[in-house]
């Protein structure tokens, strides 16, 4: 099974990612190449990635499932403001060029906001701006995520997700995020037939990897809150199930769950829950006592 969850690349760049990683116990692994919410990049040190290919080959990570994540201030949808939708797309550009420096095969992309255009209209902008950027032939592929639904996001259905594959010309696959699908109506109770409405939309092989979160919220609700893996309305049975599908079996696992505080309510959340949970799901067994194992673990 690859499991890791979305860690951070700070000062040490892929390396700290890596060690990061590996201190949660993990195979594979997510990161952004800068803060996800702006676009400040800094730029790719040698002697830092080849520790970091070191370390890997170490403790056999492959680099192969590694997956970045795109800032989800990109919005490749909306064209109203031409200057910002330039900008969003040279942005991706160095991204994808970014991932190829550091030899990451997947770029995870939230496929953008429609705010204020028809549906239509904001997923051909995405497939025009997909076309454009793709043209310049990246060895990193692009992976739309599938999304919760929340005000006018575009890529809440599989048949948006569809449509967007459709109208590109180059290979790009998904990333679909159990949170958002459950958010987004789609049953992670009944995974099979889930997987059988991909088939036959979009094949399974298109999925390259999985967000497995848990979800504050009920099917359907459009929201779009994380919760940790057992502590929300999938439920620990159902996500177990996900992550030990034979069919996504090739296919990394990356959790996004909330860090946590000294208690569910504390607001001040500074602890990684990622070393308990991907334990649990090696274990096949729900802990119950999460947040005070996190604690004791970080408190010493
Ligand atoms: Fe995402
Ligand atoms: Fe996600
Ligand atoms: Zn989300």
């Amino acid at each position: 099974m690859l499991i890791g969850s979305h860690v951070s690349f700070g000062k040490k760049q892929l390396l700290g990612s890596v060690q990061e990683a590996i201190s949660y116990g993990a195979n594979t692994f997510m990161f952004y190449t800068g803060a996800p919410q702006n676009t400040m990049r800094q730029k790719i040190d040698e002697e830092l990635l080849k520790e970091a290919q070191d370390l890997m080959i170490k403790e056999g990570i492959d680099i192969k499932k590694v997956i970045c994540h795109a800032p989800y201030i990109i919005n490749l949808a909306n064209n109203k403001d031409l200057e910002k939708w330039q900008f969003s797309q040279n942005f991706l550009k160095q991204e994808l060029s970014r991932c190829d420096e550091l030899n990451v095969s997947f770029l995870v992309l939230h496929p953008g906001s429609a705010v204020g255009l028809e549906k239509t209209e904001a997923l051909n902008n995405i497939s025009l701006a997909l076309n454009n950027i793709l043209s310049n032939n990246y060895k990193c592929q692009i992976l739309l995520e599938t999304m919760a639904g929340k005000g006018t996001e575009c890529g809440s259905s599989l048949e948006e997700i569809k449509y967007i594959i459709d109208h590109v010309n180059y290979n790009i696959g998904v990333c679909i995020d159990t949170c958002h699908l459950n958010d987004a109506g789609y049953k992670m109770q009944n995974f099979k037939e889930f997987l059988a409405i991909v088939e036959k939309i979009i094949g399974i092989d298109k999925i390259k990897c999985v967000h497995l979160n848990d979800s504050k919220n009920v099917l359907a609700s459009h929201k779009d809150r994380h919760a940790n893996i057992g502590y929300g309305t999938i439920g620990f049975d159902n996500l177990l199930n996900i992550c030990y599908e034979e069919k996504l079996k090739d296919v990394p696992k990356i959790l996004e769950t909330p860090y946590v505080g000294q208690t569910w309510e504390d607001k001040t959340k500074i602890y990684p829950p990622y070393k308990f949970e991907i334990e649990m799901l090696k274990n096949k067994k729900f802990n119950q006592n999460l947040l005070e194992d996190i604690n004791n673990y970080y408190n010493k």
